[in-house]
């Protein structure tokens, strides 16, 4: 353990440095405040046994100095003030500019010896519980991550494009702003199950949401899946005609993906696309938006499949 001893009567710091060695200590002394903190700043000690009156700045005024190095919630010295001072409004002082604790001089050896054990307990307790912090920010991370990730594919699940399109609604209100609006099915994809077996179907879907995620330039644009063989992309300060390159790259990499689906006409795995956009009118009615994707999604269908297809402009909402 290395302790900082700050103190300016030469005796004082010799017994104090004698004691402190005894229980196994190393010992950092300074005389004055200038040198306290600069030994601090460069030893980065265990412990500081910090004088009150010294000749240059106080003691109040180091252990202020001493604390304003520490990193926000990171690392913490225990500091026990030393002084003949016996008045109250110094322990006081003490405590309010970062003391941990106040000894009186002069401080017999088994005092001291006591003190820094209980403030070695300290260190140990409160190391323990910024490792057990950091776990627990570590899992409500993954949890964060998990809770907003669909587990097959990886991408952003149900859940978190509820909220995203919610959100960036009424930020596109706000902002006078088209947002556009992606509904992604796969092309008979019950046949690809019955023909190729459920894990294909599964391996297909994730590579799939792959295809569409990388198709993805802007980091405002956003692609989840809605459920079963459905996804859908969000294209933040989009138009319509944007989005429909975007929607036409994404058919291409599905394409480009070259799954066999030997029970479509199409003889590989495709993809259809209903697009809309809108300026949002008011606050409450994204829901206008999923609906003219979802009914322009229909008529790719029903056209053909493996195309996109676009909303009407949607009417004023
Ligand atoms: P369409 O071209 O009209 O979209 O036909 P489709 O067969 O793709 O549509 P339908 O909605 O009839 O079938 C969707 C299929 O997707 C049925 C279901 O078994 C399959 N599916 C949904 N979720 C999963 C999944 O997580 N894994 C696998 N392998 N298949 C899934
Ligand atoms: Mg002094
Ligand atoms: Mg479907
Ligand atoms: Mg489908």
């Amino acid at each position: 353990m290395k302790i900082l001893i700050v103190e300016d009567s030469r005796s004082n710091l010799l017994l104090l440095t004698q004691y402190a060695q005894h229980f196994g200590a190393t010992v950092l002394p300074a005389e004055n405040g200038a040198t306290a903190v600069a030994t601090y700043a460069r030893e980065r000690p265990d412990l500081v046994l910090l004088d009150v009156v010294l000749p240059d700045i106080d003691g109040f005024e180091v252990a202020r100095r001493i604390r304003g190095m520490e990193s926000n919630g990171g690392d913490w010295t225990p500091i026990i003030f030393l002084s003949s001072l016996g008045k109250d409004e110094d322990i006081e002082q003490g405590i309010v500019a970062g003391g941990d604790d106040y000894l009186h001089k002069p401080v017999s050896e088994v005092v001291l010896g006591a003190k820094v054990r209980a403030m070695e307990r300290l260190i140990q307790m409160r190391g323990s519980l910024v490792k057990l912090a950091s776990k627990l920010d570590h899992a409500n991370q993954e949890l964060q991550r998990l809770s907003a990730s669909d587990g097959l594919t990886g991408i952003a699940n149900r859940r978190y494009f509820d909220d995203h399109i919610a959100r960036e609604w009424r930020r596109a209100r706000r902002n006078g702003n088209s947002l556009a609006l992606m509904m992604c099915d796969v092309d008979h994809f019950k046949k690809f199950n019955d023909t190729y077996g459920h894990q294909t179907g599964d391996e297909c879907l994730r590579r799939v949401a792959g295809a569409i995620a990388t198709s993805l330039d802007r980091g405002s644009d956003m692609a989840a899946r809605y459920g079963g063989e459905e996804f859908v992309v969000v294209l933040s300060e989009t138009s319509l005609g944007g989005a429909l390159i975007v929607a036409e790259k994404i058919r291409h990499a599905v394409h480009a993906l070259h799954i066999p689906h030997s029970a479509s006409s199409h003889s590989r795995v495709t993809l259809s696309i209903g697009l809309a956009a809108a300026v949002p009118e008011r606050d409450d009615a994204c829901g206008s938006l999923i609906a003219a994707a979802d009914r322009a999604l229909y008529e790719a269908k029903n056209n053909g499949r493996d195309r996109v297809f676009r909303a009407p402009p949607l009417a004023a909402n």
